[in-house]
């Protein structure tokens, strides 16, 4: 499992990981949260309405799910379990609050806490990716600093200074290189 604030860059990291090892398989986790320009239902997100994810939850149908900077997210159970049981090398890409629930039903799962450089480098990218109205941003540093003062709990830390040293640290930590 792969957490840490917001910003910090875990899509893009996962993103240069399976352009080279496209057999790692990421969990699509489904949200409430708008779509960003480019992001695509079923790739990104399943983008879902309250409603739906109200379902989704009743039905016992997310492994976990979380509310994170107003809205929720949650992954879907059978997909992972499905990988896992295949022997696929799995990633979940979630924050602090999912990890920590996940951890309980599958002890056996690594976290990851992917940090950034600086408080001041994680304020200048989130505020840099132009995305999120100001408000946004500042329910997202707030959670940020919830995750960082929790770094302790994770198995490992890798400092998000180099996108292609931490794709290859965590393939390594995968066992798929
Ligand atoms: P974003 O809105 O920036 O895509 O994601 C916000 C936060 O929600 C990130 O920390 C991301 O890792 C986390 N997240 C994405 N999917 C899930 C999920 O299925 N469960 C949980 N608990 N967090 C998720």
């Amino acid at each position: 499992m792969l957490s840490g604030p917001s910003g910090v860059g875990k899509s893009t990291v996962v993103a240069h990981m399976r352009k080279e090892h496209p057999e790692v398989w990421l969990s699509v986790s489904a949200t409430t949260r708008k779509p960003r320009p480019g992001e695509r239902h079923g790739v990104q997100y399943f983008f879902v309405s309250d409603d739906e994810m109200d379902k989704l939850i009743a039905n016992g149908e997310l492994l976990e799910w979380a509310e994170f900077a107003g809205n929720r997210y949650g992954t879907p159970r059978n997909a992972v379990l499905e990988h896992l049981e295949a022997g696929v090398p799995v990633l979940l890409e979630i924050d602090l609050q999912g990890a920590r629930l996940v951890r309980e039903s599958m002890p056996d799962g690594q976290l990851v806490f992917l940090a950034p450089p600086s408080w001041e480098e994680l304020v200048r990218r989130l505020t840099g990716r132009g995305t999120e109205p100001p408000e946004v941003i500042e329910r997202r540093l707030e959670a940020a600093r919830v995750e960082l003062a929790a770094e302790a709990e994770f198995d490992t830390t890798l400092v998000n200074t180099s996108v292609e040293d931490v794709a290859r640290e965590l393939l390594a930590l995968m066992k798929v290189v």
